[in-house]
């Protein structure tokens, strides 16, 4: 199922069969044993790691990196998992230029810092290869908790529950656990099938029972996972899209970034999926860069990024703007736009003021055939007795916990998502323990 109604220039197969696999290959590859070892050298194993402190999971970065150049990448991985259970997905999609890497002493000595995602990813898909689940469950507790959402938070979070002995069972709506690293991440960024493979790893610590096509508010309601369970945690990620409040937005053709990119991490053959010849993307986070760059992989001709503001103000890192540029994606500044025609978007120049962000009465037409919303998530289907303030859960019932993109404090990135389900869990079991 197209993600919009089509228009004559959105079509499948602009590439030759051959250019989708290349195309759409790990972006990064993978450091093999030797190169692991030279990148985890350039460490200087600093006491007081600031990268240690950069990292919203707090994983002992020196440690695991000592544990590479000493040969022995399996134990580095308890490392990292111990802190971070979803420590190989974070591995290929974390920013890390903006979180580890940027406090990195060397990065500030000499603009180089320690390959600490790559390393990271070293050690945790050599681990991961053994296929042997690196954690025990204590004993069985007798709680039982509900865990609704089985992205980044819900499964970061069941699996501490379910280390810690609980029973946990997760719900989703969608037909397959992994929340956006399943159905959002850029599929260059986590190839082959690896958000599910590592899902089911993650599952084999066992005491965990994952039921998919459940939505909550629909098929559950809160109040009846209150009464069937101890706890419940609601890691709902955020399901809205917001509105581009231009004229011609319902037009064939216009469609939500994130929708396009769910149905690209999906499709089973991407020549069928079909793409425009120019493609506007309007937004300045990571959803609109990888609406982009994927769009271009698919064989668009061109494809525009277009922020209503400057250039530092986009959302997306400075790392993430020059992959897409060199992709081929053109990024323009200081631009919003006023309507969406049949093969046009048309933009006003903007102007930030103190009465916030002026249009100007200069603009410009960027020639289109397909148009991505890409200016940001919202919260919805929020379940009754939650407190939601600027978007995000700020309060809830007794017995119920909330962390990831729906909860207030987090960053929208999936290392922040598994930190606060992580956390959760540990409330969680304290506030079951001590009953
Ligand atoms: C296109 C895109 C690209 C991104 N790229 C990156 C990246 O490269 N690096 C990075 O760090 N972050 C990235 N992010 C952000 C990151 O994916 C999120 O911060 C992270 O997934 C949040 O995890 P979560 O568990 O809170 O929510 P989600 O991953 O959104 O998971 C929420 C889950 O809850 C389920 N759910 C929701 N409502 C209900 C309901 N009522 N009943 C039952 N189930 C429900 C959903 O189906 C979903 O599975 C990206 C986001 C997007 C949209
Ligand atoms: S800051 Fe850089 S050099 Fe220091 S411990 Fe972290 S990765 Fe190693």
């Amino acid at each position: 199922m197209p993600n919009s109604p089509l228009t004559p220039g959105i079509v499948p197969a602009r590439l030759p069969a051959a250019a989708y696999a290349a195309n759409f290959s790990d972006s990064e590859p993978a450091l093999d044993a030797h190169e692991a070892r030279v990148a985890a050298d350039r460490c200087y194993f600093c006491h007081d790691a600031p990268c240690m402190t950069a990292c919203p999971t707090g994983i002992d970065i020196p440690l695991f990196i000592r544990q590479i150049s000493t040969g022995t990448p399996e134990a580095a991985a308890l490392t990292i998992w111990s802190q971070n259970i979803l420590g190989g997905i974070c591995a290929r999609v974390c920013p890390t230029e903006t979180l580890c890497e940027e406090v990195c002493v060397r990065e500030v000595a000499e603009g180089k810092p320690v390959e600490i995602g790559r390393l990271q990813r070293f050690a945790t898909d050599v681990a991961m290869a053994k296929n042997r689940h690196p954690f025990s469950r204590s004993p069985a507790t007798g709680n039982k908790v509900a865990v609704v959402g089985a992205g980044p938070a819900g499964l970061a979070c069941a699996h501490r529950l379910a280390m810690k002995g609980h029973a946990v069972t997760v719900f989703d709506k969608r037909s397959k656990p992994g929340g956006l690293n399943e159905y959002g991440i850029a599929s260059y960024k986590a190839t082959g099938g690896f958000a599910a493979r590592e899902v089911d790893w993650l599952l084999q610590i066992g005491g965990i029972t994952v039921t998919c096509g459940v939505k909550l508010g629909r098929d559950v309601q809160l109040s009846d996972l209150i009464r069937d369970f101890d706890a419940v945690f609601l890691g709902l990620g955020l399901q809205g899209v917001n509105a581009l409040r231009a004229e011609g937005e319902d037009r064939p053709g216009v469609a939500n970034a994130v929708d396009f990119i769910a149905e690209l991490r999906q499709a089973a053959d991407l020549s069928k999926l079909p793409v425009g010849r120019d493609v506007v993307v309007i937004g300045g986070g990571m959803t609109a860069v990888d609406a982009a760059v994927q769009s271009k992989l698919l064989g668009a001709e061109t494809v525009t990024i277009v922020y209503r503001r400057g250039q530092d103000q986009m959302a997306a890192s400075r790392h993430e703007q020059d992959h897409a540029v060199q992709a081929g994606v053109r990024i323009l500044h200081n631009a919003a736009p006023l309507r969406v025609t049949a093969e046009a978007v048309d933009f006003a120049y903007t102007e930030a003021g103190p009465q916030g962000l002026k249009l100007l009465d200069q603009g410009f037409a960027l020639k289109a055939d397909q148009v991505f919303k890409a200016i940001g998530q919202t919260l919805a289907d929020v379940p009754a007795g939650v407190t939601v303030e600027a978007g995000k859960i700020t309060a809830t019932p007794a017995k119920v916990w909330a962390g990831g993109d729906c909860a207030a404090g987090g960053e929208d990135l999936t290392v922040t998502a598994v930190a606060q389900g992580r956390d959760a869990a540990e409330a969680i079991h304290v506030a079951l323990t001590a009953l």
